[in-house]
């Protein structure tokens, strides 16, 4: 069994030769606020990863199956992060599916687009820096997007689905799925509200990344002129507050040369 080193970014310690197809081990009543789903667990793939479908209705042997390919993201799935979209997506893509006469959740855990949960927070030092997702990724020696679609392949293959409807914004997935000999009959858009955070994140996405957002600039121009606006009023109230009072509390900051530290690491 080979060692898996956890500081190494998982696309170096990946080792083609060592890939075995993952087989279904166990499946179990999962019912959720979403709907009643089953879960259905597999073996770990050649990285150690256990991943999970969270499948409605009956679709062994059945054509154009609803699809959602979720890679997990701890900040935004479980915290509720405002710097993706990814929770907004997972809980519309179970709320749709579980409506549906049909359909699977595959949920990946590839964090962080492939680049593990400690790169993910290292890029965000970066783009708080000023960076975009895509530059800050690229400074720390990865790819804008690092996922393989061979899991989700040998899952797809193993709940025995004939044809899959993708939903995605992302044509890569289309792609990785088509080359992982997937059959993809189709394509059900997923498009989620822009707030001030996640502007620029799904702006970059849409232009640099290829994703099918249909977002206007001027849109996206107008959220954050609102945030401005908003922060500007609050700043000019803090000041005069400020003015003459003390800080009640010593104010702790978490080293503000992270980035560039991530950045020269
Ligand atoms: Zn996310």
């Amino acid at each position: 069994m080979k060692a898996r080193i956890a500081s190494m970014p998982k696309a170096v310690t990946d080792n083609p030769a060592a890939t075995t197809p993952i087989q279904m081990v166990s499946v179990a009543n999962l019912p959720t606020r979403f709907g009643n789903f089953r879960a259905v667990a597999f073996t770990a793939d050649a990285r150690g990863d256990e991943h999970i479908a969270i499948v409605h209705g009956h679709v062994r042997d059945e054509k154009d199956v609803p699809m959602r390919i979720h890679s997990e993201c701890l900040t935004g799935d479980v915290l509720g992060s405002l710097r993706c979209d990814c929770r907004d997506q997972l809980i519309h893509a179970l709320e749709t599916l579980g409506q549906m006469e049909r359909g699977v959740l595959l949920y990946l855990r590839q964090e962080g687009r492939g680049i593990g949960l400690t790169n993910k927070i290292r890029a965000y030092a970066l783009q708080d820096n000023g960076h975009d997702t895509v530059e800050a990724n690229h400074m720390l020696g990865f790819g804008d997007d690092e996922r393989d679609y061979n899991v989700a392949g040998e899952m797809v293959r193993a709940l025995g689905i004939k044809s899959v409807q993708l939903m995605t914004n992302n044509p890569r997935k289309l792609i990785g799925m088509k080359e992982q000999g997937i059959t993809v009959s189709g394509r059900l858009p997923v498009v989620m509200p822009v707030n001030r955070f996640n502007a620029n994140y799904l702006m970059t996405k849409q232009k640099r990344s290829g994703h099918m957002l249909s977002l206007r600039e001027p849109d996206v121009a107008a959220v954050l002129q609102a945030h401005e606006v908003a922060t500007k009023n609050t700043d000019t109230q803090e000041r005069d507050r400020g003015s003459k009072a003390l800080p009640l509390k010593p104010r702790f900051e978490l080293g503000g040369t992270t980035g560039a530290t991530a950045a020269s690491a």
